[in-house]
């Protein structure tokens, strides 16, 4: 293994959002990097200066950080590498490996098309490959020149031997007339220039790497090894699309996940270590290789990513952190403003974390707490807080009011002395206490639910709870 020296890159294209795809081959990139003390290159492929937008780039930015993906070099913008392609494409042309083409699109389409009509192969037909002279008002192209004959094969990391017949290839264009240059033309200067070890994405590329590896054979290079990462299905098997959910990476920031579970998930597509399912990225780094990932096409499961991903990684996550984020995400809901030392959310997150599986069902489950009126669901009212519960509810708040402190372990005790006291089961206090003082009959531990209160409210709750029980 080429430990130490491996490089490996990411390499999107701004074009729109960053999606489950794109966000699976950096995760994996990142992985392989770190795992062999590597160095991880980001590469911003915007040659398309129609399609690219500013505003696409920060969206990378923004979901390699959130993804907590560092990268080591870069970012390189290929927008600002023009000149070097331009050189490069003269050299192949002045050495008689690429070719100046004048057929119009026009003309181009019409070949095409009678192409087809014979049931002939619609590429391009070479007519420029000896043709000198420029043609009178049209800019031409740089075409390459592709072997007619024989094959090109490519030992893929992950998908084993593949190999095309020449013949399927075509003299693509390098340079459009207009001067900008094309992906196959720039992955492969920028590749090679960056000392890339290792390429790794979609297998969505592999027909343009067979392109590539004649491109790097053109200029006496050494070609990278090559890993294509299978495509990713949803749970129906078809190609993954937003039909199936979320596919946009900060969405899932902002929908309440952790970058830890969507790592986890996205490292999970074609790749597994025994049974284990749930990795912290630490452990990632250490297990993961990319060799051991599988080529059958993979299913992201959405569900999955929730239900057991994310929750077990809230679960896991570390008190302090997660107090931020929730403070975080009950702002951005609106819910309430919470400073970072705000006693209330280590009692929310800790009373919660077994039960939220997202960030925003955590706030959402904390807002009856934070929020100065009790809304009432009417089932749960009608249900617990029956003429019988008003009697205990008082008895309840003497209790309270009576109390020294206001700790979870007296909270909770003076619940199970009221019951024992009526000689009545513990629910038969709680859960009209609860409804009282959440409006709901699912809420965080009763004593978490008071002690976030405070004293003050809990009376008032309770009190106001007593009334509508005895109606
Ligand atoms: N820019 C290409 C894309 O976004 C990726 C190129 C590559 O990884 O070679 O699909």
């Amino acid at each position: 293994m080429t430990d130490g020296k491996l490089r490996v890159r990411f390499a999107p294209s701004p074009t729109g959002f960053m999606h489950i795809g794109n966000a699976r081959t950096a995760v994996v990139n990142w992985l392989y990097a770190r795992r062999h003390g590597g160095t991880f290159v980001l590469r911003i492929e915007d040659t398309d200066r129609e399609r690219s937008t500013q505003e696409a780039v920060q969206v990378i930015y923004d979901s390699l950080r959130w993804l907590g993906l560092d990268w080591d070099e870069g970012p390189y913008l290929q927008s600002e590498r023009f000149e070097l392609y331009r050189r490069r494409a003269e050299e192949l042309v002045e050495r008689g490996l690429a070719y100046r083409c004048w057929c119009t699109p026009d003309e181009l389409e019409e070949r095409r098309k009678q192409a087809l009509a014979e049931k002939r192969n619609p590429k391009y037909d070479g007519r420029c490959r000896t043709r000198t002279e420029p043609r009178e008002g049209v800019r031409p192209v740089i075409r390459f020149r592709m072997p007619e004959t024989g094959t090109t094969a490519i030992q893929d990391l992950i998908q084993g031997e593949v190999v095309t017949a020449n013949e399927e290839l075509d003299d693509l264009v390098l340079r459009r007339a207009d001067g900008a240059p094309t992906y196959n033309f720039t992955v492969v200067i920028d590749d090679h220039d960056m000392a890339i070890t290792h390429v790794v994405r979609g297998a969505d590329h592999l027909s343009n790497t067979f392109r590539q590896v004649q491109i790097y054979r053109a200029f006496g290079w050494d070609t990278p090894a090559f890993g294509h990462l299978s495509l990713i299905l949803g749970p129906d098997r078809t190609k993954l699309s937003k039909r199936h959910g979320a596919v946009s990476v900060l969405q899932y920031r902002d929908d309440g996940y952790l970058p830890e579970a969507m790592v986890n998930a996205l490292t999970r597509l074609g790749w597994s270590h025994g049974d284990e399912e749930v990795f912290t990225v630490e452990e990632l780094v250490r297990l993961f290789d990319l060799p051991d990932v599988g080529k059958a096409p993979a299913i992201f499961d959405f569900e999955k990513l929730r239900n057991k991903y994310n929750a077990e990684h809230v679960r896991r996550a570390d008190p302090g952190r997660m107090g931020g984020l929730l403070a975080a995400t009950l702002e951005r809901l609106g819910i309430a403003r919470l400073t970072a030392d705000d006693p209330r959310l280590a009692l929310l997150t800790g009373g919660l974390r077994e039960r939220s599986r997202t960030l925003v069902e955590m706030a959402e489950a904390s807002r009856p707490l934070l929020v100065e009126d009790v809304a009432f669901d009417e089932a749960a009212v009608k249900k617990h807080l029956k003429a019988d519960a008003a009697d205990v509810l008082r008895a309840l708040g003497e209790r309270i009011a009576a109390l020294a402190g206001f700790e979870r372990p007296a909270l909770a005790r003076a619940i199970e002395e009221l019951a024992a006291a009526r000689g009545i089961g513990m629910g038969k206090v709680a859960q009209p206490a609860r409804v009282a003082l959440t409006g709901t009959a699912v809420s965080p531990p009763i004593d978490v639910v008071m002690a976030v209160l405070g004293r003050e409210q809990v009376l008032r709750r309770l009190e106001a709870g007593a009334r509508k029980a005895a109606g």
